[in-house]
């Protein structure tokens, strides 16, 4: 049997929580082979950002954040490896960052940050964090390889928000399964690439995404999201105080609660699940033993009508009225047309019954189509 398993940015930020994760890995590979998807570090992906835009603005101060990003790594290598064995991944990680630097120097030089350029930047994130876990898991006795995600997620070209070509990628996923006989393989979530070999990135939270693009492809038994809370809860545990866990959950629950809010899955994680019926468990990385909650095919009983509140910040509401629509056809295509262009997600549309007026709510923060 195959399994994956993906931890998130907190199950990853530093040593102690490594060695958790390692332990939770160790316990399920009587299962059999497993797929460990990683996030970069927590709170690497935001300092990667913010260097990104310093060295774009000229801000010299890009320097000194790569210099957090480095030293944390370099941290994490040290207190996680035994001294014997921490050479080759603090040399790896010295290279990484001087790529890294690199990019961003040219970054600086140029005044000038595409979104191709912030994909590369973003992508050591999980570069740097797959690479160090995998030699973990190899210095604690685990029969452990690392590959990478970009060679075997194929995307479309639009960067930030890539779109996963699934008949290439599932093909490439299998033929990669096919050869690997270790135990566990860690591969970094959240990259892919396009066609030409430039790195992409599936949207923020897309660690989640990976995790089930490799566990549809290899049509796994269990998918297993590792996280900071015990489960998908009634709310947003941050936000209000007596949420309850939910045991289960259907995956069109799921799937509308997260695309509302609940942060604790990347909405577009279900779909490749659902259609092959994998049932998908989030589970915490700090209370191993708590049951969490499982994303499944179930029908959800009479009593059971609100499973859960979710809630989205930034969202913009637009009107467009007037008498002159009335009865006039192609109104809401210029509207929709333009939202599309501008890569703007619409996520509630109401009409009045004359036509008169067509408000649509939108999230001008997230870009995905
Ligand atoms: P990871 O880094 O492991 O991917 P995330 O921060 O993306 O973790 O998601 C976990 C967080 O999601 C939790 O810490 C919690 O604050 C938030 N969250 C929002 N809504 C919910 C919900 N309904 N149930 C559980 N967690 C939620
Ligand atoms: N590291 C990426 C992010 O912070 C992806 C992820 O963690 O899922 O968005
Ligand atoms: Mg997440």
């Amino acid at each position: 049997m195959k399994q994956v398993l993906k931890f998130g940015g907190s199950s990853v930020a530093n040593a102690d929580n490594i060695r958790k994760v390692l332990d939770i890995v160790r316990a399920r590979l009587d299962r059999g082979q497993a797929i460990v998807v990683v996030s970069a570090l927590g709170g690497i992906t935001d300092t990667l950002l913010r260097c990104g835009d310093q060295a774009a603005s000229g801000s010299e101060a890009f320097r000194d954040t790569l210099a957090i990003v480095e030293d944390r790594h370099m941290q994490t290598v040290k207190s996680l490896l035994p001294v014997s064995q921490q050479s080759g991944t603090l040399s790896l990680v010295k290279k990484h960052c001087n790529d890294l630097e690199d990019i961003c120097n040219g970054v600086f030089l140029l005044g000038e940050l595409s979104a191709r350029t912030r994909d590369r930047i973003v992508s050591y994130g999980e570069l740097l964090s797959s690479r160090i876990i995998a030699a973990a898991f190899h210095a604690h006795g685990l029969n452990a390889t690392w590959a990478d995600a970009r060679e075997l997620i194929r995307t479309s070209a639009d960067f930030g928000h890539a779109t996963v070509q699934f008949d290439t990628t599932g093909q490439q996923i299998r033929n990669w399964a096919g050869d690997t006989r270790e135990d566990v393989s860690v591969l970094p979530g959240f990259i892919a690439s396009e066609g030409k070999g430039a790195t992409t990135t599936l949207g923020r939270g897309g660690s989640d995404y990976t995790a089930a693009i490799f566990a549809a492809a290899l049509d796994v038994q269990i998918l297993e999201i590792w996280t900071d809370v015990s489960g998908m809860m009634t709310a947003d545990p941050r936000w209000v105080s007596n949420v309850r866990i939910i045991p289960s959950i259907s995956y069109q629950e799921a799937m509308e609660l997260s695309h509302f809010g609940a942060k604790v899955i990347y909405p577009p994680t279900i779909q490749p699940v659902m259609s092959r019926n994998i049932p998908v468990w989030v589970k915490n990385t700090f209370a191993p033993d708590d049951p969490g909650t499982v994303i499944e095919n179930r029908n959800n009983p009479q009593h059971e009508i609100v499973r859960g509140i979710s809630s989205i910040n930034n969202i913009a509401l637009l009107s467009l009225e007037g008498s002159g629509m009335v009865g006039v056809p192609g109104f809401s295509k210029r509207l929709f047309e333009a939202l599309a262009q501008g890569q703007i997600n619409v996520i509630l549309i109401t009409q009045g019954s004359s036509g008169h007026q067509r408000p649509h709510v939108r999230n001008p923060r997230t870009k995905w189509c």
